[in-house]
């Protein structure tokens, strides 16, 4: 298992402006001052090979990962990166100590800005190390074609990660500590978005525009 810690995150103000687009930004930024020792953010991931193709499953490390959709996307892929990453738990239980709702949204959208820094370190990291142009990622519960009763098979792929950097997931499927995201990069010639497949409308973290066509090509709409 491949781990990269510590991971660096620079915090400003400028990206809370611009996920927030209004605040009390005084406040906001004492809050990144408080935030930032609190954030420990790691990654590990495996790098593997698919063993197998099926019809909508595709075995990794003998263990079957369900998903049309992630199927497709490997069509021409041998080689993945299963990944988890977090910030670690202080930041979280912080907010939940707080009183006031809307600091508790603060630090909790801090918590996400850190947590797509250090996303974005481990795919650097990924686009050097194996020389890759472009890379994209699915994560298990994104879609319903890959629920997120997948983390299981997800996490016996990834192990080590409870031991390495302290992240696991509960029965319910939740990530420990919450503010964790884990998937499945590979590469692809053009950048894939769970997003261009999912109808939901009015969500804040929306990557890329719904595409019906695609969703038809994809076969998960009739
Ligand atoms: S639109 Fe929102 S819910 Fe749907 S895949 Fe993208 S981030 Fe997830």
């Amino acid at each position: 298992m491949e781990k990269l810690e510590p991971i660096s995150i620079s915090l400003d103000i400028e990206e809370a402006k611009n996920k927030l687009r209004t605040g009390d930004w005084d406040q906001i930024q004492t809050l990144l001052e408080v935030a930032k020792p609190l954030i420990s953010a790691k990654a590990v991931y495996e790098i593997c090979y698919i063993e197998e193709k099926l019809e909508d499953t595709v075995i990794i490390d003998g263990i079957r990962l369900s998903s049309r959709v992630l199927r497709k996307n490997l069509e021409k892929v041998g080689r993945v990166f299963p990944y988890v990453i977090t910030i670690g738990a202080n930041l979280e239980q912080k907010a939940d100590l707080c009183m006031d709702l809307l600091e508790q949204y603060y630090l909790d959208t801090i918590g996400n800005i850190a947590l797509l820094k250090a996303r974005k370190h481990l795919e650097d990291h990924l686009h050097s190390r194996f020389a890759i142009d472009s890379l994209s990622y699915m994560s298990p519960g994104s879609l319903v074609d890959w629920p997120i009763e997948e983390q299981r098979p997800l996490f016996s792929i990834l192990k080590g990660a409870e031991a390495s950097i302290g992240v696991k997931i509960t029965e319910n499927l939740l990530m420990i500590p919450r503010k964790s995201v884990s998937g499945i990069y590979f590469p692809t010639e053009i950048t894939f978005y769970s997003c261009q497949l999912c109808p939901r409308q009015s969500c804040e973290g929306r990557k890329a525009k719904y595409n019906e066509d695609m969703a038809r090509e994809y076969g998960i709409l009739k």
